[in-house]
């Protein structure tokens, strides 16, 4: 989710509706319907069919950046997996960049008390951006070790000139432990995407971030970093929690050298695809309730959590539709965006190409925020939404899932439709640990949890049933577009 502050505007002034308290208003939905929704819930509880996907997705196929082999891959076998359940498969031309990684290493070649002969390894990884490469032999020179924008920013220009500026933030590991994981990588990301303008600023040699995650173990996370093109364009990369902390230490001690070689190439934009897969809805089939999640991932890990795990609850959705032979009275349409990581090009790319048409999408769910427990539906809308919906949350009450909160939480690649006025939700996952692992390595199938995936694919499955179903209108709420979707 690369532009997660865009997200976290407004989701310290949530507002809650507990289960039980609301007066009920007229259902939207039947007695029959509701017993389906109990029906399907129950099947989603006991079937491993999401599981299944999300690990063909992650260990078969593998890392899916943008732009490679393994991406096209997935699009073929996602699209090829929704044909087999009998849905309309459409693949929607997106052009993606095309980022390679390259080489990467780093060294400190000089610092306090140093053994002779001796250097001290960096823990890097490059983060993609364009023109963000050193020469190939690299580049040797000072550090400025700083903890915050604030720092850097009163430090006279003489300081940092030439130098290779290290932010060392650290992630709020008691936030995400409290259950606010996406704010406090809110806090550290905004590093990663403008510490290398920041630094440049300066007139810094290079900008190195520490990982904007939990990560422990020395592992980086990548990602994007922003570019300015009236900036000069620096090197920039992530270094491990532990690198940054050891780097803080000798810079305190006295002069600290560091060798540092990024390769990373962009080569010209290759067209991929979203999967666009449509079960039709039997009274309003124009009507659409997008059920998505993105099929890109970056490319240290597998991309299991981020976001396999997404797609495979959204290709539950229909499995388990068409197994239980229910018929949505509006198109349920499954959609495995890509290249949401470098940019949100699949959810832009849609919102234009659909752009006549979004009158029609009555609905749009992503998930991508892991595959954890969830407790509940985050909502798009305010409290007359929370208030229709409150059938849902009884029906997802027995997996402890009946929390509705109005968020704007609802996922990176469906902003586009929720500016347009589409209403918007995604389940509210545990993410106490989900950035301990985003975006690094260690983003692997044994992250998800076969239970927990289960219930992600049991909530969304009844939430896009009960939307593509029911007999009242959502209210729509168009917003100023943003600078970044013009
Ligand atoms: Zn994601």
């Amino acid at each position: 989710m690369p532009k997660l502050r865009l997200l976290l505007l407004g989701m310290l002034t949530v507002a809650t509706v507990s289960a039980t308290a609301q007066a009920k208003p007229a259902s939207p939905w039947g007695p029959e319907t509701l017993q389906q929704l109990r029906h399907l819930h129950q099947a989603a509880l006991e079937d491993d069919y999401a599981y299944r996907q999300a690990a063909h997705l992650t260990d078969n196929i593998g890392p899916r950046l943008a732009g490679s082999p393994q991406a096209a891959a997935a699009v073929e076998y996602v699209a090829a997996e929704l044909r087999k359940l009998g849905l309309d498969v459409t693949l929607e031309p997106v052009s993606v960049p095309n980022w390679i990684r390259g080489e990467e290493r780093a060294a400190l070649i000089s610092y306090p008390g140093q053994a002779p002969g001796t250097q001290q390894k960096i823990v890097v990884t490059a983060l993609a951006s364009v023109d963000n490469a050193t020469p190939s032999e690299g580049i040797t020179a000072e550090i400025v070790v700083v903890n915050n924008f604030a720092e850097l920013a009163a430090m006279p220009r003489e300081k940092v000139a030439g130098k290779i500026v290290v932010f060392n933030e650290r992630f709020d590991h008691q936030m995400a432990a409290a259950g606010f994981g996406l704010a406090a990588y809110g806090q550290a990301v905004a590093y990663r995407e403008d510490g290398r303008e920041a630094a440049a600023k300066q007139g810094a040699a290079a900008a190195l971030v520490r990982s904007a995650g939990g990560a422990e173990f020395r592992l980086p996370h990548t990602g994007e970093t922003g570019y300015n093109p009236k900036l000069p364009s620096i090197p920039a990369a992530a270094v491990a929690g532990e690198d940054a902390e050891l780097m803080a230490r000798l810079a305190a001690q006295g002069p600290v050298r560091l060798h540092l070689v990024l390769t990373p190439k962009l080569l010209p934009n290759v067209v991929s695809y979203n999967v666009v897969a449509d079960l039709k809805g039997s009274e309003h089939p124009e009507q659409v309730v997008i059920v998505s999640g993105h099929l890109d991932s970056w490319d240290l890990g597998a991309g299991a959590i981020d976001d396999a795990a997404g797609v495979a609850v959204s290709m539950e959705a229909a499995q388990l539709l068409k197994q239980l032979h229910l018929q949505p009275k509006r198109t349920i349409r499954i959609v495995a965006w890509m290249a949401e990581e470098v940019g949100i090009f699949g959810g832009k790319a849609y919102a234009k190409q659909h752009a006549n048409d979004v009158a029609n999408h009555f609905a749009a769910i992503e998930t991508d925020l892991g595959a954890g427990h969830p407790v509940g539906i985050n909502v798009g809308g305010d409290e007359t939404v929370l208030k229709l919906l409150q059938p849902v949350a009884d029906v997802l009450s027995t997996s402890g899932a009946a929390l509705l909160r109005s968020s704007d939480e609802t996922g990176a690649d469906v902003i586009p439709l929720k500016v347009a006025g589409v209403p918007t939700f995604s389940p509210i996952q545990d993410a106490r640990t989900y950035f301990d692992y985003h975006h690094t390595a260690a983003d692997t199938l044994d992250k998800i949890d076969p239970r927990e995936l289960r219930e992600n694919a049991a909530e969304v499955a009844v939430l896009a049933y009960a939307l593509a179903t029911m007999d009242a209108e959502l209210p729509r709420q168009p917003q100023p577009v943003p600078d970044w979707l013009k």
